[in-house]
């Protein structure tokens, strides 16, 4: 039973009984409640400064595991790195140089994006360093790779221009020429066959029966053909391009005519001994740039080392020319 409480009444002059207001219990439960629930607050702000809770504990291990992510992906692309400088190297020291490309410098393959700040939206975090780096070089490996690859489309056109160019410039004999006895006379001094007299002859003399095929020695185009210029008779001039002509004398009849494109093998006329000619011979001359060049350096397209050095041999002869 609870306890009763009394207090004493001068007006009476007797004891009453001491009835609690109910509206003032409530406050005092109120008041109690609102400090419990300040205190749990403040007991879970404190705890949950100095504790993890379940939540916090999978948000870290899921940023660490970013964090592992972003350097093994590190790893991954220092690995493409070395693999792209071991292409670069081969690029500037062997197709580049074969080609006779200057080497692309290192400042150029490495270079990084200028300018304004690409890498701002990453900044603020604790985590941007580690994103803004992985970018950064992200981007210098994607240039380089694109520097390479640009490089090496150049390298496939020069290779193709090389291929042309090889097509192109004199590269057999313009007779057959076998057993190499055809050849009568080289560049150099020699005597002159009417005057007797040493004077420098300016192309390579190839005897041959009257008629015998004469063949374009590389890829060209008809230039001349005709007997307008003093001495050589029946010619033709063949434009090779890159500074290249061959010059073909004293022939008997032309299968080609002025502008008319042919591959190197081509019949293009026959021996003959028309223009200052001694006999039935073929004089074959090469310009390079204007100049009139030793022709001898221009038959390995159809000749092996042992032929070559034998030819150069009989070239190198000071003996009587043709003309
Ligand atoms: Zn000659």
């Amino acid at each position: 039973m609870a306890k009763v409480k009394y207090y004493y009444d001068p007006e009476t002059l007797s004891y009453r009984v001491i009835r609690r207001k109910k509206r003032r219990t409530l406050k005092y439960i109120a008041a109690f409640l609102l400090a419990s629930a300040l205190f749990g607050f403040f007991m879970v702000v404190a705890g949950s400064y100095f504790f993890e809770s379940p939540k916090e504990r999978e948000l870290s291990r899921e940023l660490e595991n970013m964090q592992l992510q972003y350097d093994l992906l590190n790893k991954r692309m220092d690995d493409a790195i070395a693999v792209l400088e071991n292409i670069e190297e081969r690029d500037n020291a062997i197709y580049r140089h074969y080609f006779e490309a200057n080497p692309i410098p290192e400042e150029q393959r490495r270079a990084g994006f200028g300018g304004i700040n690409r890498y701002k939206k990453f900044e603020g975090f604790d985590n941007s360093k580690l994103i803004k780096e992985s970018n950064k070089r992200l981007d210098i490996l994607e240039k380089a790779i694109v520097v390479q690859s640009k490089s090496l489309d150049e390298i496939a056109i020069l290779a193709k221009d090389k291929e042309k160019l090889l097509e192109a410039i004199p590269a057999i004999q313009p007779v057959n020429n076998d057993d190499l006895t055809r050849m009568a006379s080289g560049y150099g001094y020699r005597t002159d066959p009417f005057t007797k007299v040493r004077k420098f002859h300016y192309g390579m003399d190839f005897t041959a029966p009257r008629g015998t095929p004469v063949y374009a020695s590389g890829d060209g185009i008809v230039k001349r053909a005709d007997n307008s210029s003093s001495g050589y008779g029946k010619h033709i001039r063949i434009d090779h391009g890159y500074g290249y002509v061959s010059l073909y004398a004293h022939l008997y009849k032309y299968n080609v005519r002025i502008n008319q494109r042919v591959k190197r093998g081509d019949l293009i006329g026959f021996v003959g001994s028309t223009g200052r000619s001694e006999a039935p011979h073929l004089h074959y001359e090469i310009f390079k740039d204007g100049e009139r060049i030793n022709p001898i350096n221009f038959y390995y397209g159809n000749l092996s080392a042992s032929e070559f050095s034998e030819l150069l041999q009989k070239a190198s002869l000071e003996n009587q020319s043709l003309d």
